[in-house]
């Protein structure tokens, strides 16, 4: 099973929910959110392993070309621009579609690898973590995304941490998942993008449940919106400073009873909305 964990903007405690149902319910953790991957933080010292991700962008063959522009006219990213004397390639702009070296009419493009971040693995007792970390002025996070994604252990189930917001980033890491966990806090900003979020997931036809986090602060009712889109409301975790306190010093919140009970109430109602 693979369950996305995702907010509709950033801040909303989508990590702290992840490490922490991780832990209550002893599940493998992927964090997609690798523009800014941090819940390694909340995994230990253990050994890991690091492989690099590349992607394929183009090579111009100097002596092949002829400056016709052809490929910067067909490139959609501005990834390539004509200079008077040769072709200027921009690999962070590149999306590796590879419509310029199909339609180069010299086949003056060869596609070679452009390493674009690297990919980690690592563990905390059975429990496992692997993690994508994208090379910082890379524009495209999704193959990275993907990367991650196809390195999960079959047969396991897996909570996927995944980017922010609504944006590509964001789709590719829910897309196919079993179930979305959907982080909302209770302010009229976190509503409005909750709204936006669940608009998505309902496009991809993920199923999903919402986990309210800072229940109590913001005065939005977020249940009463769930209720009005019939989206089920998996649990709510409490505003509360000790809770900030302890997570922002990348603890557990698993060595208290009640924070546990929380958590393994959440997963409780996971288990309960995915059951056939
Ligand atoms: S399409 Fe081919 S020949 Fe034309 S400018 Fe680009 S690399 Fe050169
Ligand atoms: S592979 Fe696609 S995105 Fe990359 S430079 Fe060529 S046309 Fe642009």
């Amino acid at each position: 099973m693979r369950i996305a964990v995702a907010s509709g903007k950033g801040g909303t405690g989508k990590t702290l929910v992840s490490v922490n149902l991780s832990a209550a319910a002893g599940l493998d953790l992927a964090d997609l959110d690798v523009e800014e991957p941090n819940a390694f933080l909340y995994f230990g010292d253990g050994p890991s392993t690091i492989v690099p991700v590349s992607r394929p962008v183009p090579s111009i063959d100097e002596g092949s070309c002829d400056l016709c522009g052809e490929c910067a006219r067909v490139c959609a990213f501005n990834a390539l621009v004509r200079l008077p004397r040769r072709i200027r390639v921009h690999e962070e702009l590149c999306h590796g579609c590879g419509a310029c070296a199909r339609l180069c009419p010299h086949q003056a493009i060869e596609e070679v690898d452009h390493e674009m971040g690297v990919l980690i693995s690592t563990a905390s007792g059975e429990r496992r973590l692997v993690y994508g970390r994208l090379n910082i002025g890379e524009a495209n996070a999704v193959p990275l995304i993907k990367a991650v994604k196809a390195s999960l252990a079959p047969g396991r189930t897996v909570l996927m941490d995944c980017p922010p917001g609504t944006s590509c980033n964001m789709v590719e890491a829910v897309r196919g998942s079993d179930y979305a966990i959907m982080v909302a806090e209770p302010t009229p900003f976190g509503a409005h993008d909750l709204a936006l979020a669940l608009d998505v997931l309902e496009r991809l036809e993920v199923p999903h449940g919402v986990a309210i986090n800072k229940a109590g602060m913001g005065g939005v009712d977020i249940a009463a919106m769930c209720a009005a889109r019939g989206t089920t409301v998996l649990g709510a975790i409490p505003f509360s400073r000790d809770i900030a306190q302890r997570h922002a010093q990348g603890r557990s919140l698993m060595d208290r009873p009640e924070d546990r009970r929380t958590f393994l109430g959440l997963w409780g109602a996971v288990m309960k909305e995915m059951r056939p």
